[in-house]
């Protein structure tokens, strides 16, 4: 087969603009004519670059019959002795994309004694449950994952399948995708259809746009999507979904990495910050003398947990763990405290979906109050001892 990205020899001057241009060092200049190595990624930089129009990218045009493709999968992550959450809001939005296209949403479940799940999988929207259950998918293994999950995709021919974006979603969805030779959109912060195509908007540019992308040419479609994003569906109690069995076999030599230890990272308290009702979260402000003790206090009076921005964790003030943002956590809990944080785009996209945002902060014009229902025009060390009082003497303490 041609090589997709060839030099017209006879067009070609050797001038090297194309050599400037490469951003993978690709491309040479040999005997006064352009050369371009396995290092090329077909980016076309080089294309754009050449005077002469001497180097031509031939793309192959992939033909697949997109209407042989059915129905939104959703990968139904468990764990510790129950669904997670985020596979619910999964099912929530797949059921609305279904509903556009006329067609079913399934859950892909894999694990050990796992089929358990699969009534709550119903009652939250999947309308069929394929379960893989071996007692080595009892602990996730991206490999046998991986592999389950991709010879499904094979056999069935989905539409979309939505992963969650979590520690193990991030880490399973690409390998799948890479092994069906799919593109994957990862961290989705909406959803929806567009001329019968999945429109995937995920931040870009260090948050600064939204970027919407679409797949015209191949299916499944492909994105993972972030845990407190989408609204979890109203469960209705007493569905039932048609179970798929699916076979699973397991060549124990086929088992490359092999857990030793789990270790699990969580708030203070044992509460996700994911999970929690109550977020009372810091900035910069609070990273000053005991400011994170003072918010604890506050948190532990609403029964929630301390959140942070980011430049808490670049100070070392708190673990990355509870860093609220684009490269930290989404949350959406009931009340969201947020004290001497400006309200920087990416601390507010993992914020905004709360239900109820209070903010304290000393400038009146910070863009945080842009996004909170109550603000307070405070110093945080005055403001929140005095909340922290009042609370107490109302419970009578
Ligand atoms: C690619 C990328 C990813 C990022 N990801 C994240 C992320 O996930 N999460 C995140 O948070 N940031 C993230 N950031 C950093 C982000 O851009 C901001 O720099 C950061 O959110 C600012 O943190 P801050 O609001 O705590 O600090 P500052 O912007 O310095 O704001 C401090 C605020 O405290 C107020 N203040 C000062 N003293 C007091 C006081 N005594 N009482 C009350 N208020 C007071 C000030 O008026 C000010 O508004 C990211 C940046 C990049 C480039």
């Amino acid at each position: 087969m041609a090589d997709p990205i060839q030099v017209d020899l006879e067009k070609c001057t050797g001038c090297g603009l194309c050599v400037k241009a490469c951003p993978f060092d690709a491309v040479t200049v040999v005997d006064k004519k352009a050369a371009i190595d396995e290092r090329c990624v077909l980016c076309s930089a080089c294309v754009q670059a050449c005077p002469t129009e001497a180097i031509r990218i031939e793309r192959r045009e992939v033909k697949v019959d997109l209407s042989a493709y059915r129905d939104v999968w959703v990968f139904a992550e468990v764990g510790e002795g129950c669904a997670k959450g985020v596979s619910f809001e999964l099912l929530g939005k797949a059921s609305e994309l279904a509903k556009e296209l006329k067609q079913q949403v399934c859950a892909v479940l894999l694990g050990h004694e796992v089929r358990r799940y699969a009534d709550i999988l119903a009652e939250n929207g999947a309308g069929r449950v394929f379960v893989a259950e071996h007692e080595l998918l009892a602990r996730y293994n991206t490999d046998l994952y991986s592999t389950v999950i991709s010879g499904l995709i094979m056999k069935h021919r989905p539409n979309i399948v939505l992963f969650p974006a979590t520690k193990l979603g991030r880490d399973l969805a690409p390998r799948v995708a890479a092994t069906v030779g799919l593109g994957l959109t990862a961290d989705c912060t909406g959803l929806s259809i567009h001329d019968g195509m999945l429109l995937q908007t995920r931040p870009a540019f260090g948050g600064n746009i939204m970027a919407d992308i679409l797949c015209p040419h191949t299916r499944p479609q492909m994105a993972t999507v972030r845990p407190n994003v989408m609204p979890k569906p109203v469960p209705r109690r007493g569905m039932k979904a048609g179970i798929v069995d699916v076979p699973v076999k397991i060549d124990q030599k086929s088992i490359r990495v092999h857990v030793k230890e789990q270790v699990k990272t969580c708030a203070v308290g044992g509460k996700k910050i994911e999970e929690s009702d109550v977020v009372v979260a810091g900035g910069r402000a609070a990273c000053e003398g005991d400011g994170f003790e003072v918010l604890q206090k506050l948190a532990d009076e609403l029964n929630g947990v301390v959140g942070a921005s980011r430049v808490a964790i670049d100070m070392n003030r708190k673990p990355k763990s509870v860093q609220v943002g684009q490269s930290g956590i989404t949350v959406s809990p009931k009340l969201y405290v947020v004290c001497g944080v400006s309200g920087a785009i990416q601390h507010t996209v993992g914020m905004r979906g709360s239900k109820l945002v209070v903010a304290v902060n000393t400038d009146p014009g910070a863009t945080i109050f842009e996004f909170s229902q109550y603000g307070i025009v405070g110093d945080l060390f005055q403001v929140i001892p005095a909340l922290t009082a009042e609370i107490r003497k109302r419970k009578g303490r």
